[in-house]
């Protein structure tokens, strides 16, 4: 209780105060989360840190290699489970979502993280359509069936945060991959249709745009070994140039900070949102003066 640290006769709000601020520095004690797209870059990201804020996690992926690491490397069973599941197949979503609510009696946050940006095809004519559907396929349908089966586990609790990964390819787009921003623009409108009906089961429903982060998907033609330094230092040059917030840098763990926002009740009334980090990008039209 507050007399607790500050006695009978303490000063109460100062106690109340100091709790809050206890209570802040763990946000999910207690909090089931499965993370579809775990193994690699924002997913084990967001893993690390709901870790690190007390949770039991489930993180799924097809690369089950990676997965199994990422999971050993997060402390393993009993809290940090890996599941084969490829979120376009619905038997394996269902079959994820019922290991993980099986394992931990329920699924508090589902982060619908997996995803893929396709081949860069600037000119339409020369768009390979399986392509274009392999992409809608993991961005959009995975999405939906991540969403359709955490909310059987959800709506009997009346509780529950759904947080999936668009991008800033929701908001804006260049010149191709039609298939990417066509697929971040759906994940925005399945959030907002989704939040719209779960909200009277107290489920609320977001996504999250970031700009470029440096990851296996943002710098697929290199080579593992090369990633870490000249790749990621090539790669940080360019979005440097192009990005409007100047003398920072996006990481994996800031959308991920973001992710764990909308995953604890700190953003209890916030719902139907797309979070944009991006910096400013996609607001800042630098031909205006
Ligand atoms: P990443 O490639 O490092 O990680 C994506 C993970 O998803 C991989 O582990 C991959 O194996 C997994 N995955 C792919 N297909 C799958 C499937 N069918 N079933 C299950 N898992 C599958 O990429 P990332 O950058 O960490 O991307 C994570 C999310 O963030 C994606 O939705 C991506 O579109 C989004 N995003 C990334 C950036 C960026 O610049 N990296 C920017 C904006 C949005």
């Amino acid at each position: 209780g507050y007399g607790s640290s500050y006695g009978q006769k303490g000063n109460w709000l100062m106690a109340m105060a100091d709790d809050c601020l206890r209570s802040r520095a763990i946000r999910l004690e207690g909090k089931v989360a499965l993370v579809t797209g775990g193994a690699s870059g924002i997913g084990e990201s967001i893993a690390r840190l709901f870790i690190e804020h007390g949770a039991k996690i489930c993180i799924v992926d097809v690369q089950d290699e990676l997965g199994q690491q990422v999971s050993q490397r997060l402390g393993g069973d009993p809290h940090a489970y890996y599941f084969h599941c490829d979120v376009t197949v619905e038997d394996d979503v269902r079959r994820a979502v019922d290991f993980t609510a099986e394992k931990y009696g329920t699924i508090d946050i589902m982060v619908n993280n997996a995803g893929i940006t396709g081949d860069k095809v600037i000119d339409i004519r020369d768009a390979d359509f399986n392509e274009f559907k392999k992409v809608f396929d993991i961005n959009v349908n995975g999405v939906f069936l991540g969403m359709k089966h955490a909310a059987r586990i959800m709506i009997p609790k009346m509780k529950g945060s759904i947080v999936s990964l668009a991008s800033v390819s929701s908001v804006i787009a260049g010149a191709g991959p039609h298939g990417y921003t066509g697929a971040k623009h759906a994940v925005v409108g399945l959030t907002k249709s989704v939040a719209a009906e779960l909200g009277r089961h107290g489920i609320r429903v977001n996504c999250v745009s970031p700009y470029a982060v440096p990851t296996r998907l943002s710098m697929p033609y290199l080579p593992e070994s090369e990633m870490q330094e000249d790749a990621l230092r090539g790669f940080l040059t360019f979005v440097r140039s192009n990005a409007n917030l100047k003398g920072v840098d996006l990481m994996p763990n800031d959308v991920a900070e973001a992710v764990l926002y909308l995953a604890t009740d700190e953003s209890k009334y916030v719902s139907g949102l797309n979070l944009v980090i991006d910096g400013g990008f996609s607001i800042a039209n630098h031909t205006l003066q």
